[in-house]
């Protein structure tokens, strides 16, 4: 079959109503016909001999069944396979169409169609008396449940869904004989879950050919109003495109382009509605009613062609998309670009190769492209895309069916999963979303407290990937609480602004917690405490003069280093504060001056460390040099992030402020098991089968966790191995290393300082 590059609608061998079964006859030898003109050259007797007992069949096992419309069942599955003679599908497609209802309409047992049309026919008749048995919910929250039921029928065999759209089609062609409330139900169901299906599979025509019947069926004012402005001055439009053609095809030959083509059409009548809706417009407002065509040779083409284009006409801003480097998930290719004419209308233009616009036409179904044909004319275009090849390489190679559609849902479905609460409620989440997305889409209380899930009942971590279709039941600990790193995970933007508030308020916690240890100590100093200076009213000016709106503010602000205290002091109260020190205390000094008078209160922290006179602070191990329980510490106050504390001959701690030292120390029970530190240990050794096992036992046999392990091999053939492992002591690690070295082909282990 040709492709008319500027065939918009499928076309239907008939557009009168029959009414008898001698034009039903007629109906399908005008059928037949029209497939020996596609199918020119790539069919054999035994394709038309198979047809031929289909309709016979058929018509048979309906006889005396008769559609709303008066005209004869049987004309509508022939109906549907004309409609899918332009999607340029396989025979058996076809003959399955001309069967499609049989089974489901005529008590006919789905053996007899395996036994007479083949098992491939038969699982085809199969899927789609199975489909048309779904019932659909339509109301929009179950749209998700909606599309996984088409995603599990699909997975049998697409061309059972592509058969189901072409019956569906016809079906919207005759609802004018229904009732109005079944129209109503049918157009919804329609325009909720058949045409995005299509457009899912990148079958557009017929796509938008559903979309306008829902229209009409569902607002047909504006169905009309659409119908009248398009249609009225019939004359006027075509004058109007034939202008714009020929102002492109001028330029275009003048800019050299030899090989091109260039159509013109009425825009569907849904799109134009969506914009109206969308843009919240009246009908008046709406001018560009018509869409242009280009269609060039080469992808450098398709760019020259926008550059012909947008010289000609000034681009309309924000209309500009570029479909061929970011084609869509379907696999739809094409330059798109609004442009604003002289006469002030906007006017839409496509640019695409004629390659690209095969695929626009036939989407998907180019997959079961008639196979003589396609290797005759088909195969070295259809082969560019990369998706195709694919498809074409599956289906080859794959022998297990489910394999098959696995790669086929998930390369179809990949903007978009649908997985499942233990309940069976449906989440709709995008591609690559976590167990953790997962939580935070049920609940944000969830998501902050989620330690693992289980998925299809197997235990996994919470940045575990999802795929469509998974059952997730989420575990939580209420002494959970969200970390940093989880931000690097999560893909939808829900839990990720749910994640970072969380980490603010808690930093701000942390930061109010230490500027009132701060404040306290300055005010200890002089024998001065924030309580007195709250119950005599004093706390007002120091709120005042630091320009912050409460006191809580001010603790804050001094917590995370925003705030200077003694500046805020001198200036707040002069006469007090503003003594002249020889030498600045340190911190640690006025902590330790003041821990020394009252009770010295010191409190572990989660890490083992003991930080002196402060109650509840954050303190952090520093990544630079990993101190480990025993070893000789140090502390600093850092901008908003709590303590952090470094190796005592850590080579960093030099270049940091000196006032902001605090003394750290580790709690005596080195061997809390609450806590472990990350540290990294280089390992050189001789090459050996078996010495990495080894080295892990070694590893393994003091009760170290290795976190993850690298290997490499040194340009003198040596192995380099690096393991991060997590020790609770110096005195482990020092085990660790000793374990290590006593491998045999170990030459060297360390601690890797950095
Ligand atoms: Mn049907």
């Amino acid at each position: 079959m040709a492709i008319n590059p500027n065939s918009t609608n499928l076309v239907l061998p008939h557009a009168e109503p029959l009414d008898s079964a001698t034009d039903a006859d007629a109906y399908f030898e005008k059928f037949l016909e029209d497939f020996k003109k596609s199918y020119e050259g790539n069919y054999v007797q035994d394709d038309l001999d198979k047809l031929r007992l289909a309709y016979i069949f058929a018509k048979e096992k309906h006889r005396g069944q008769i559609r709303s419309s008066g005209e004869p069942y049987i004309t509508h599955p022939v109906a549907v396979a004309s409609l899918l003679l332009n999607l340029n599908v396989d025979v058996a497609s076809l003959i399955a169409a001309i069967l499609h209802d049989v089974v489901e309409d005529t008590n006919t047992p789905i053996e007899d169609i395996n036994k007479f049309f083949g098992d491939t026919v038969g699982s085809l008749v199969d899927g789609l008396t199975k489909i048309s048995k779904i019932k659909f919910r339509s109301n929009q929250e179950k749209l998700a449940e909606n599309f996984r039921k088409m995603v599990i029928a699909m997975a049998k065999d697409l061309r059972v869904v592509i058969i189901k759209l072409c019956d569906r089609l016809h079906n919207m062609s005759t609802l004018d004989s229904l009732p109005d409330g079944k129209q109503g139900r049918i157009a919804t169901e329609t325009l909720e879950i058949y045409a995005p299906l299509a457009n899912r599979l990148g079958l557009y025509s017929l796509k938008s050919q559903l979309e306008d019947f829902c229209l009409k069926h569902l607002h047909y004012e504006t169905y009309q109003l659409i119908k009248t402005k398009i249609a009225s001055k019939k004359a006027e439009r075509e004058a109007y495109i034939n202008e714009v053609l020929s102002i492109i095809r001028k330029e275009l030959k003048e800019y050299g382009f030899k090989e091109f083509k260039v159509y013109g059409r009425p825009k569907h009548f849904y799109s134009i509605y969506k914009k109206i809706i969308e843009r919240h417009l009246d009908f008046e407002d709406i001018h560009d009613l018509f869409a242009f065509r280009i269609i060039v040779p080469t992808v450098k083409d398709c760019y020259e062609a926008l550059g012909v284009v947008h010289a000609l006409w000034k681009p309309m801003p924000g209309r500009f998309k570029d479909y061929i480097a970011m084609p869509k998930a379907n696999m739809y290719q094409s330059l798109h670009t609004t442009v604003i004419r002289p006469s002030g209308d906007p006017c839409e233009i496509q640019i695409r190769t004629s390659v690209m616009h095969e695929t626009c036409e036939f989407g998907v179904a180019a997959h079961w492209a008639y196979k003589e044909k396609k290797d005759l004319n088909g195969s070295q275009s259809l082969n560019h895309f990369s998706w195709l090849r694919q498809f074409m390489e599956w289906q080859s190679e794959i022998k297990d069916p489910n394999e098959f559609l696995e790669s086929v849902k998930v390369d179809l479905f990949e903007e978009e999963i649908f997985v499942f609460t233990p309940k069976g409620d449906v989440i709709q989440l995008p591609a690559n979303a976590t167990a953790l997305d997962f939580a935070f889409g049920v609940h944000t209380e969830l998501g902050l407290k989620t330690v693992g899930a289980k998925i299809n009942g197997r235990l996994v971590p919470i940045k575990h990937g999802l795929k469509n279709g998974d059952i997730i039941e989420i575990i939580s600990s209420k002494n959970q609480k969200p970390g940093k790193d989880w931000l690097n995970f999560v893909k939808t933007s829900k839990a990720k602004n749910r994640i970072r508030s969380y980490l603010r308020s808690e930093q701000r916690e942390e930061s109010r917690n230490l500027g009132q240890v701060i404040l306290e100590t300055e005010l200890h100093a002089k024998n001065l405490d924030l309580e007195t200076l709250i119950k005599n009213g004093k706390i007002e000016i120091l709120v005042k003069t630091a320009r912050e709106s409460n006191l809580d503010d001010v603790l804050v602000g001094i917590g995370y280093g925003k705030i200077a205290v003694h500046d805020l002091l001198t200036k707040a109260f002069p006469l007090i504060f503003q003594v002249i020190e020889n030498k600045p205390e340190t911190i640690e000094e006025k902590i330790s001056r003041h821990s020394a008078g009252t009770t010295v209160k010191r409190s572990s922290s989660q890490k083992g460390l003991l930080v002196s006179g402060i109650k509840g602070m954050l303190v952090s191990v520093a990544k630079c040099c990993s101190p480990l329980p025993g070893e000789a510490v140090q502390g600093f106050i850092t901008l908003g992030r709590g303590i952090s504390v470094h190796r005592q001959d850590c080579p960093r701690t030099f270049a940091l402020d000196p006032h902001r030292k605090i003394d750290v120390n580790w709690v005596s029970d080195e061997n809390d098991v609450s806590s472990s530190h990350v540290v990294t240990i280089s390992i050189v050794v001789h090459e050996r089968a078996g010495v990495l096992a080894d080295v892990t036992a070694a590893i393994s046999s003091v009760g170290a966790n290795i976190k993850s392990a690298k290997v490499s091999v040194s340009p003198h053939n040596e192995g380099l191995l690096s393991f991060e492992i997590a020790v609770k002591s110096k005195a482990q690690l020092d085990d660790v290393i000793k374990k290590i070295l006593a491998v045999s082909d170990v030459i060297k282990a360390s601690r890797k300082n950095s």
